[in-house]
């Protein structure tokens, strides 16, 4: 690594990004690019002698950027939102700087001590209970992702039941969650080798605006315990991936203690939200919660990836995930004195994440995090009031963050409640490239998903959105479906 090159092509590459943010919005905001595009542009080997940056650029520019589709476009309203932002981008270059690799106390103890920290400013933030703090007996580690952080805990959890059980337990072990859970806890169960048939995902419907009702979850453990099964672990959410639906914490809080069962709160997206008092309510109840996680990377303006778990009993992570080879030994290690981050996670070797954290926090502070969110949900409203002004379109669940769920309304003779209609919209809108929405399911309707949350979205790129919304449907309504 030569200290000169290092700031010449740094200095150029910078230069290439930044302008790449200034013509985001004339790309296609959904790579319009055919499978298997790029093995007809580049070569079939790697170069023997070193190519010319300025040559990779070149590429990068007319053979990459073609299949990129633009989450930091102001037009992406897909999936949820990936935050980037520039105290973010600064975070990853040191990070990247310093490439170290911190997966002990000794291997770097900054990178452990600051993740430390920073886990416990958020978990302030966030008004967690104390016992998710690392100066207790719990604490919060980063994770790449909120896959990850539900596998540990589940291991976690189902380690300690099978601690007091016997391993012969394990077939017997269930867990909860609702119909609308996020499909991270159905691999985490295949991860964990339970029973795929008891990972209950209880059903839901617009009655409670598709959150998990406590009293069919106690209905579901009931019956299972008198069938002899064992139940575990529940994980509710708040803010679920469809429709950003927010499970009561409190009841399935209570429901967990009496049972015995660990209780994970998955709120990758909305989490965010709860540094803001007027959302905080939302995660009312996580002071009965085992585990809680959050994705800095989605709402909170920190580049993927930085997904938050905070746990209150870290020794349940640590025995189920610990291992001390001789090779990694070394005498902070033994005396126990401080956290070894290799025993919260699947992986031994970890990122300096906590940098972008704190870069973000700092830059930023609190009031300017709160007050994106805000401007974000605040967004949302407004696309929320355009959607309902037309009678064309119904909003199909309650907003709660910075997600509309909304279709078009079926045409009385419709004989799929308005789904090809629906599919044939959101074709039709993404085929322009000028925005991108994905869709969901809800009691079998078809339904579009325009999530807001790209930090470059302002009103104007919301109206100029639902222009498109509403000449598609007129062009749709127009013709086949009149
Ligand atoms: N949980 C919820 C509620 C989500 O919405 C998502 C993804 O959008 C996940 C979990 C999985 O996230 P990740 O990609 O970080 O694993």
């Amino acid at each position: 690594m030569d200290a000169e090159q290092l700031r010449e092509q740094g200095h150029k590459m910078v230069d290439f990004i930044a302008d790449y943010y200034k013509a985001i919005e004339n790309f296609p905001v959904l790579s319009q690019v055919e499978p298997g595009y790029l093995r007809q542009l580049l070569p079939d080997s790697a170069p023997n002698s070193p190519d010319s940056l300025q040559d990779v650029l070149n590429d990068i520019q007319e053979k990459i950027l073609p299949g990129v589709t633009h989450w930091q476009s102001p037009n992406f309203f897909a999936y949820f939102p990936s935050n980037s932002s520039i105290a973010g981008f600064l975070g990853e270059m040191i990070s990247a700087g310093l490439n170290t690799v911190g997966f002990s106390w000794i291997s770097s103890p900054a990178a452990t001590e600051l993740e430390m920290i920073v886990l416990d400013w958020l978990a302030k933030a966030l008004k967690l209970p104390d016992d998710f703090y690392s100066t207790g007996q719990g604490g919060g580690v980063i994770q790449g992702t909120a896959s990850e952080a539900e596998l540990v805990v589940l291991l976690a959890a189902r380690d300690r039941i099978l601690r007091r059980l016997g391993r012969n337990a394990l077939p017997k072990l269930v867990s909860y969650a609702s119909d609308q859970v996020h499909s991270a806890l159905q691999k985490a169960c295949q991860i964990g080798g339970l029973n795929p048939e008891l990972c209950r995902l209880l059903e839901t419907d617009s009655s409670t605006n598709y959150a998990l009702s406590s009293s069919v979850l106690r209905e579901a453990i009931s019956k299972d315990i008198a069938s002899g099964l064992i139940p575990f672990f529940l994980c509710a959410t708040v803010g679920t991936t469809s429709s950003t639906a927010v499970d009561p914490l409190p009841a399935l809080g209570k429901i967990a203690k009496t049972n015995g069962i660990w209780f994970h709160v998955d709120a990758a997206y909305a989490g965010s939200a709860c540094i803001c008092p007027e959302y905080r309510h939302h995660i009312d109840g996580v002071e009965e919660a085992d585990s809680f996680n959050m994705n800095a990377h989605k709402l909170m303006l920190t580049n993927f990836d930085c997904s938050l778990l905070w746990v209150k009993d870290r020794s349940a992570l640590i025995q189920s995930l610990s291992t001390n080879p001789e090779y990694l030994k070394n005498k902070v290690s033994q005396e126990n004195t401080i956290i070894d981050y290799k025993d919260w996670q699947i992986p031994l070797g970890r990122r300096f994440r906590a940098l972008k954290l704190m870069m973000v926090l700092r830059l930023y502070g609190l009031e300017g995090l709160q007050s994106y969110i805000r401007n974000r949900i605040k967004l949302a409203i407004h696309f929320e009031s355009l959607v309902v002004k037309d009678k064309r379109f119904e909003v199909v669940t309650a907003r709660v963050f910075s997600l509309v769920c909304f279709r078009l309304v079926p045409p009385p003779n419709s004989q799929d409640h308005g789904n090809k209609l629906n599919r044939d919209l959101l074709d039709s809108v993404n085929s322009t490239g000028r925005v991108f929405i994905t869709h969901t399911v809800l009691s079998g309707k078809f339904i579009l998903r325009f999530a807001i949350g790209a930090p470059l979205t302002e009103e104007r790129h919301i109206n100029a959105a639902w222009q498109i919304f509403q000449d598609k449907a007129s062009a749709l309504l127009g013709t086949s479906y009149h």
